[in-house]
């Protein structure tokens, strides 16, 4: 059988704003000496950052009291610090050229009435410096990149492929496998340098702000190929999921004014935040809506039974609604019923982000277990932890981290491809078994359904590594996890059975992949023996700086289980201070 394979210097898995601002930067820099191919899984311009709404994080007006030092400040601070602060630095630092950079390709950023760039407050920035367009901002930092992109040559775009497998031989990156869904074979990538930008994980839940497709893939890779996950016990709940769907309702909402209020009409944020009030944290506002909740004083929702809070708007303007948080009010009337001008909107908490991911250094270089450089290969956007975000996430910090890491990610690879002589390309046995991985349910001719498997993986993640989180139950959960692992490998099976779109095989690879991630979040969570950022436990509620002060990196260990070691957080200016809001 022969094998097919395709060339490239460099190639990028993911075409969110990571992938693309990487793509641009290789492009715009190095022109037609560095060729690209860009691989998604979905149409280019269906990543999930279409979605982001809110806005993007940056120093903007220095001269309006703004400054690079307060931006890490917040960042580190609201990272429970266990941000590595020479990261952070860099990452301030770069992002106020990403915003004019998008500025100057086209983007149509929000404006003063002065014309000059508009600013909004998000939570846990102690100033308003998240730049926005409407509440669509994703949308619009996509087709610029992408319409800058379109100005070159030298690229190349593989829609709807789906990359099963990194090869790395040697602490070097050797190549990618990816499925073309046109004819169903399984293709070598072969390329001197890769850079991964394949997202988060969210869907690992049900209840999220996550498009279907973000099932942590590239995470799952890392980990096959013996490459570590870092601090994936930091799943960030955003406070504002619509009930029933999880549809986003973006922060924005609240950094406009609106208002957090229980059964009782209260503000209830003046209990936990008495300063920052619904603009602190966002894993502080998660805890006291469900503390909320679970001391009676929510609101249910009697077709589903689920609980919830209200985000009440009503003292707005319609105007400014309209101008400012449009799509919320469509997506509120649409999929809640609920016209926010009139009446409050019913929100809980929702997973939306991963703070963890795969393990690199303030370059987004990706590391091995050992803190060396993989040869060849970075990461970027979401799928990386560098680590900005540590225990908990700003809002609109994270739309920047993409434009900033996929532009370092971007020039390191083209330099890397420039400086390498070929592309290795791993043995041709070594493709020959990827086949065989690829099409090993296929072959099967009966047994359970992945989506089964995937739905109750959602729902044990759901339940037990949710805002709240206990030891007893997180191990329940763990073992759930194994039990369907051992389902996935033993009775699993994709009942398509033909090569052409079999969207189906796609869909269980997912699944494996969602389980192995699943596993790494469950086991990196019960050994957290402390509450921090996102990771709270009501069997250790407090911060325990001196024994957990620290990054968790968790590897594959055989095939099954999973090695955890821990890395010291780098702290450059500021200690770890009790922090309030
Ligand atoms: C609803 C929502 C709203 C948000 N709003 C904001 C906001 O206002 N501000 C902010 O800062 N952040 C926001 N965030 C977070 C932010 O949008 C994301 O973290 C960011 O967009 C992630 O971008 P990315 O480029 O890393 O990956 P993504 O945009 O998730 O793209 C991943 C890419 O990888 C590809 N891929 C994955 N697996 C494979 C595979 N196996 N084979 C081939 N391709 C693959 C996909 O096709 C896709 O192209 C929001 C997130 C959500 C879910």
């Amino acid at each position: 059988m022969g094998i097919n394979v395709i060339e490239h210097d460099v190639v990028i898995v993911g075409s969110g704003i990571a992938g693309l601002r990487a793509a641009v930067e290789i492009k715009r820099k190095y022109g037609e000496r560095v060729n690209v191919g860009i691989i998604s899984k979905v149409q280019l311009m269906r990543s999930h950052s279409v979605s982001a709404e809110g806005g993007t994080a940056a120093v903007i007006y220095r001269e309006e009291g703004d400054s690079l030092s307060l931006h890490s400040w917040d960042t580190v601070k609201g990272s429970d610090f266990l941000a590595d602060q020479d990261a952070v630095w860099l990452f301030t630092k770069l992002a106020p050229e990403e915003v004019r950079l998008l500025e100057h390709w086209g983007m149509p950023w929000s404006r003063r009435p002065d014309g000059r760039l508009a600013l909004r407050a998000f939570g846990g920035h102690s100033f308003d410096r998240t730049l926005f367009a409407g509440d669509k901002t994703g949308f619009y930092e996509m087709q610029t990149l992408y319409n800058k992109l379109l100005e070159y040559e030298g690229w190349e775009r593989y829609d709807e492929w789906f990359v099963t497998n990194i090869h790395i031989e040697d602490n070097e990156f050797r190549g990618l496998f990816a499925l073309n869904p046109r004819d169903g074979d399984v293709y070598l990538f072969k390329a001197k340098a890769a850079v991964l930008a394949t997202g988060g994980a969210g869907r690992l839940y049900s209840f999220t702000t996550y498009a279907h497709t973000v099932t942590g893939d590239g995470l799952a890779m890392a980990l096959r190929a013996g490459l570590p996950l870092k601090d994936m016990e930091f799943i960030q709940f955003h406070p504002t999921g619509l009930v029933p769907s999880g549809i986003l309702i973006s922060e924005a909402a609240r950094g406009e004014g609106g208002y957090l209020r229980n059964n009782r009409g209260e503000r209830f944020m003046a209990r936990y935040a008495p300063q920052k009030m619904e603009l602190a944290p966002r894993d502080i506002v998660s805890r006291s809506i469900m503390t909320e909740i679970l001391e009676g004083r929510g609101f249910k929702d009697e077709a589903s039974g689920i609980e919830y809070v209200h985000l009440d708007l009503t003292h707005l303007d319609e105007e400014k609604i309209n101008e400012k948080l449009p799509a919320i009010r469509e997506l509120a009337l649409k999929h809640a019923g609920v016209d926010p001008v009139e009446e409050p909107i019913p929100v809980r908490p929702v997973a939306h982000y991963t703070m963890g991911g795969i393990h690199t250094d303030s370059y987004y270089r990706a590391l091995n277990h050992e803190g060396r450089w993989v040869r060849g290969l970075f990461v970027a956007g979401e799928a990386a932890a560098a680590s900005i975000h540590g225990a908990n996430r700003l809002g609109s910090n994270s739309t920047t981290e993409c434009l900033v890491s996929g532009r370092i990610a971007g020039e390191l690879a083209a330099e890397y491809a420039l400086r390498s002589k070929e592309a290795k390309g791993p043995s041709r046995e070594r493709v020959l078994r990827e086949e065989e991985w690829v099409y090993r349910l296929v072959r099967k001719e009966s047994g359970i359904p992945t989506y089964q498997i995937r739905r109750e993986l959602q729902e044990t993640m759901n339940e037990k590594f949710y805002v709240f989180r206990e030891g007893g139950s997180m191990r329940d959960g763990a073992l759930k996890i194994e039990k369907l692992e051992e389902i996935m490998m033993k009775e699993a099976y994709v009942e398509d059975k033909s090569r052409i779109y079999n969207t189906d095989l796609i869909l269980a690879i997912e699944t494996l992949n969602m389980l192995e991630v699943g596993k790494v979040i469950a086991r990196s969570a019960i050994a957290r023996a402390e509450s921090r950022g996102a990771h709270y436990r009501v069997d250790f509620r407090a911060r325990d700086d001196r024994e957990w002060l620290k990054h968790t990196l968790a590897t594959r260990y055989g095939e099954k289980d999973v090695r955890l070691l821990y890395e010291p957080v780098r702290i450059t200016t500021w200690r770890p201070t009790e922090r309030r809001y």
